[in-house]
């Protein structure tokens, strides 16, 4: 089963660690693994998107742990429910395994009408699928290792995925930022693919959404972008990897972000015929066009609640860190003189034209406006650096990854794909 795909949803605040043990569980089985933390996002609410992630995946590990979770507005259940409800529309039952955490006697985390809530929920999932329960780490690794074995097993054709590369970094620590990491990282056999067959299964699903008329063409640029990946060395694409997630100093899980770039790859192949990943030198590192005609920074957000003029201020402190951003600086020139493509960031305070034009009511989008706007805003409370204002940003051209797939539905003709690509990118 190559496509085979498994969305670890629960709990997210309390729940953490044991998440962190289901999803270890599985990336030793060499499956690959959908979390809440690798969401894509903006344009969809934090709804739509696990919507549309629990979706696209063909398994569904619920893992509930002390609380009863975060309730969307407008809703009565919590986001955890919600998504357990999806789960139960669109993945076989047999494809479906839960897991909660056994309250003792006396104890409670929760506020009483949430405990309610959460108690409600756990006598649904007693009636309606088998879970097993857990009290403490050391037994929920035990209960997940066996039950998840028995059910790997009993796969009929569950193939081994290889991984993505031979030498991530791998950190056994928690960071702050919730990312899901993988302790159990292995070498791939010398020779494999560094982009999993599961992966690519994926994206195959996306360029079929494109109108028939250029599904070959497109499959054949996919191939292409593999293949070119896959003439670098490990190190050269994770060092690639390591410019293209943000944030860019922390550990990211395998998988994260993958999928998104071989779709926002095939689709600049299919437009430019060439393309180059290069070294980054903070402003680019892509160069489209077999004469590296246009050049572009990609970046994928890692977490989905992070905003891009976090990301923009990322890249000016850094870029300013460096001699040609001090000259710039200087020269009164831009300090990002490239277009950025940003994937998977939230629509609040998003710096792509496209979608400020789109969403804006008739006012025009301005740059350094949302920047401003994002300053004076609670999200900002955290971010010192700003205060040094957007000198040399404001020539800044964002697109976002969202506008980028948009284009399968708002042109069908192969050149209008290719002038809407580049049309949004160059
Ligand atoms: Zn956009």
């Amino acid at each position: 089963m190559p496509d085979m795909r498994v969305f670890i949803g629960g709990t997210y605040k309390d729940n953490l660690s044991y998440r962190q043990k289901a999803y270890d569980c599985l990336r030793r089985k060499h499956a690959a693994v959908s979390t809440m933390e690798d969401f894509e996002a903006s344009g969809r609410t934090v709804r739509d998107h696990c919507k549309y992630k629990l979706e696209e995946c063909t398994h569904y590990v619920l893992v509930v742990g002390q609380r009863y979770g975060w309730i969307p507005d407008g809703e009565t259940q919590s986001i955890t429910e919600l998504e357990y409800e999806w789960a139960r529309a669109c993945i076989e039952p047999g494809n479906m395994q839960i897991f909660f955490y056994e309250l003792v006697e006396g104890e409670r985390v929760e506020a009483l009408d949430n405990q309610q809530k959460l108690d409600a929920f756990k006598d649904r999932l007693y009636r309606e699928c088998s879970p097993r329960t857990f009290r403490n780490e050391d037994n929920c690794e035990a209960v997940l290792e066996r039950s998840l074995s028995v059910w790997f097993d009993r796969q009929p054709t569950a193939v081994a995925v290889p991984q993505t590369t031979s030498s991530y970094q791998v950190t056994s620590t928690h960071q702050a930022t919730g990312m899901m990491q993988s302790g159990v990282v292995q070498a791939a056999p010398v020779g494999a693919s560094l982009i999993p067959a599961n992966l690519v299964t994926l994206v195959q699903g996306f360029v079929r959404l494109f109108s028939p008329s250029v599904h070959a063409e497109l499959q054949s640029s996919l191939q292409q972008v593999i293949q070119k990946i896959n003439s670098m060395t490990p190190k050269e694409f994770e060092d690639f990897l390591n410019q293209y997630r943000f944030p860019f100093n922390i550990y990211h899980t395998t998988d994260a972000g993958i999928v998104e770039l071989l779709e926002a790859l095939t689709l600049l192949h299919f437009a430019y015929g060439d393309w180059e990943l290069v070294p980054s030198d903070n402003t680019a590192n892509l160069a489209l066009g077999s004469q590296g005609d246009s050049w572009i920074r990609i970046v994928h957000s890692g977490n989905r609640y992070v905003s891009m003029p976090k990301a923009i201020f990322e890249l000016r402190k850094r870029i300013l860190k460096t001699k040609s951003g001090q000259k710039a600086k200087q020269e009164g020139g831009p300090l990002l003189p490239n277009r950025l493509i940003l994937d998977n960031f939230i629509s609040d305070y998003t710096l792509c034209e496209e979608c400020g034009n789109r969403l804006g009511g008739g006012i025009s989008f301005s740059f350094t406006d949302v920047l401003e706007d994002f300053t004076q805003s609670p999200d900002a409370r955290d971010f010192t650096q700003m205060n040094d204002s957007f000198e040399g940003l404001e020539k800044t051209r964002v697109c976002c990854t969202e506008c980028l797939r948009r284009v399968k539905s708002e042109a069908s003709m192969e050149q209008q794909i290719r002038d809407r690509i580049r049309g949004l990118t160059s």
